[in-house]
C-alpha cells in the first residue's frame, strides 16, 4: 500500500498543507486550461511531483478509504488545509469524502478551487450548503461558462495580456497564503457571492 503524499506548503501558500492530484485526468473534460495549467507544466518539469500526484490518484482509486484516513490524518493537526494546488475534485464519492472530512474536522478550515462546477451545484441541491469549514472557489476562466446558482465564492484570472473578468470589488490576491489565513483575509475567508482574482501563472 503506497501513502498518500501531503505537501507541507509551497512559496505561495507558506506553511500550509495540501493534497493534490494529476491535473488533466481529475479535471473539467470541458475546461478549456488545459495548455495554460500551471500544475500539469510544473508536473511535466519534476519527476518527483508527478510521481506523488499519480501515486495520490492511484490511492483513492484503489483504496479510497485509506486515502480519505491519511488526508483526514494530516488535516486534524492542521488550521488550515488546501485541496488541489493539482487536479481537481474528481467524482462526486471524492466531493463526499471532503464533506465528510470537513465535519469530522470541524476546527480545520478546508479549501479547494474548482471547475467541476455541475457536480458541487449537484450536491448542494441533493443535500444543502456545504460545511462551512469547507470553503468551495469556483474557479472562472474565459469564455468557459460558469454556472454558480448558489452564489458560491469566484476565483478569476488578472490575465497577463491584461483581460479581466472580476468585479472591481474583488480581493486581489497577495501571494502569501499564510498571511491571508492569519489576517482573517483572501480565499479562506470569502463569503457567498465575493470573488478573489489572482494574477495567471
Ligand atoms: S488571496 Fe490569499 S489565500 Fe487566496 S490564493 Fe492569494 S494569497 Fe492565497
Amino acid at each position: 500500500m503506497q501513502n498518500v503524499s501531503i505537501s507541507k506548503g509551497n512559496s505561495k501558500m507558506g506553511r500550509i498543507a495540501s493534497v493534490s492530484l494529476p491535473a488533466g485526468i481529475t479535471c473539467n473534460p470541458s475546461a478549456p486550461c488545459y495548455k495554460a495549467c500551471y500544475a500539469r507544466r510544473l508536473a511535466a518539469r519534476r519527476q518527483n511531483v508527478r510521481d506523488a500526484y499519480e501515486r495520490n490518484w492511484e490511492v483513492y482509486q484503489t483504496h479510497p478509504d485509506i486515502y480519505k484516513l491519511q488526508v483526514k490524518a494530516a488535516a486534524a493537526t492542521q488550521r488550515f488545509f488546501r485541496y488541489h494546488v493539482s487536479g481537481d475534485i474528481p467524482d462526486m464519492d471524492y466531493l463526499r469524502m471532503m464533506v465528510e472530512i470537513a465535519r469530522e474536522l470541524p476546527l480545520t478550515g478546508f479549501m479547494a478551487f474548482t471547475k467541476q462546477y455541475e457536480l458541487v451545484n449537484e450536491w448542494i441541491a441533493e443535500n444543502g450548503p456545504l460545511p462551512q469549514n469547507l470553503q468551495v472557489l469556483f474557479s472562472v476562466w474565459r469564455n468557459f461558462d460558469c454556472p454558480n446558482p448558489y452564489n458560491l465564492p469566484e476565483a478569476h484570472v488578472a490575465y497577463r495580456d491584461g483581460f479581466h473578468t472580476a468585479r472591481s470589488d474583488a480581493y486581489h490576491c497577495h501571494k502569501n497564503c499564510t498571511e491571508c489565513c492569519l489576517m482573517g483575509k483572501g480565499c479562506w475567508n470569502l463569503k457567498p457571492g465575493e470573488q478573489v482574482e489572482i494574477d495567471e501563472h
